[in-house]
């Protein structure tokens, strides 16, 4: 097969990981910056160009989009769809991903088990806003925040209010969150391929720190879910319209929360936790569903 790896850059971990994995499988693979595609958008016969020359005869394309391109990077993947080029996850649901009001709405609206979450922008009763999510502590986000930056756990109702009350001053969407203590600052990332857990990690962050995101220091260990968290996780990976994503669960008291379905999960983490081969894992997803037009939207 002639496969597309659509990644700003070659080097990154998961990228190289992709292409040796494709060239071990036989398949041809092609690195594409995203941002230097252009295309007619208006053409009866949808085509991108690239560096001056024309994309053409691809199988598949593995959408490796990140947060600040998601942008432009849907919309060459969704000229890719409407091309017919069979792609890993579908331009919808990367969007649709990426919105993470809009993700929680939906698992929510479909019985999927998540924290106590409330959203709001400039409240005029702050009091009362955190009475919605049952009260001190909470954590309180940026919407728009990324790898734990923006991320605050206020223990008291008076630090609540404060942090709220900064936040405001920012005139950004937060959401508010019961603390689940529980926890113990750590997370589970589970890896889906398909409709399948094949890998999962537990994520702990530093001694006194709540988030266990690697980023903000937290260490990656092997753990063995339950069939309740690894339900969870497919059935969040299924509502999102994500055929690859890393479903992050929280352990509460109240069974397994979803924090989080990115959608395009770094391979790095998990393939160090857990010694699997996730890289060959996906391509041959890729080899055994891209097909011609095997998309439930093109785009649309
Ligand atoms: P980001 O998307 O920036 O990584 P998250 O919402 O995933 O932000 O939060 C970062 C980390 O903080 C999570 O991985 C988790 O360990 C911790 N955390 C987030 N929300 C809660 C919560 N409601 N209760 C307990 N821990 C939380
Ligand atoms: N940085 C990766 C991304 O582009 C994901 C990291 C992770 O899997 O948490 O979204």
């Amino acid at each position: 097969m002639k496969i597309a790896i659509l990644s700003r850059n070659a080097n990154l971990y998961s990228t190289r990981r992709l292409i040796e994995a494709c060239e071990a499988r036989g398949h041809e693979v092609k690195v594409i910056d995203v941002l230097r595609c252009y295309m007619n958008i208006t053409s009866n016969n949808p085509q991108i160009h690239y560096k001056g020359e024309i994309l053409e005869g691809f199988d598949a394309v593995i959408p490796r989009i990140g947060a600040s391109v998601t942008f432009y990077g849907t919309a060459v993947l969704r000229q890719f769809e409407m091309m017919g080029v069979y792609p890993l996850n579908e331009s919808v649901a990367i969007s649709r991903s990426r919105d993470k009001l809009r993700s929680l709405q939906l698992l929510s609206r479909r019985g999927v088990g998540l924290p106590v979450t409330g959203f709001a922008h400039s409240p005029d009763d702050v009091d009362d806003l955190l009475a919605t999510v049952g009260g001190a502590p909470v954590v309180i986000k940026l919407l728009e925040g990324t790898q734990g930056v923006g991320v605050v756990l206020a223990e008291t109702h008076s630090a609540a209010t404060s942090v709220i009350q900064a936040f405001n001053g920012l005139k950004a969407n937060i959401l508010v969150q019961e603390f689940i203590k529980e926890a113990k600052g750590a997370d589970i990332r589970c890896f889906v391929v398909g409709g399948k857990v094949i890998a999962s990690m537990k994520r702990q962050g530093q001694e006194g720190e709540f988030r266990s995101n690697l980023h903000q220091g937290g260490s990656a260990s092997l753990i063995k879910i339950t069939p309740e968290e690894r339900a969870t996780a497919i059935r969040a990976a299924a509502i999102m319209g994500l055929n690859v994503c890393g479903v992050d669960l929280l352990r509460s008291n109240h069974g397994p929360v979803v924090m989080e379905v990115n959608s395009s999960p770094g391979i790095e983490g998990i393939e160090g936790a857990t010694g699997k081969d996730i890289a060959s894992q996906i391509i041959a997803f890729i080899e055994k569903n891209a097909k011609p037009n095997n998309t439930k939207t093109r785009g649309k």
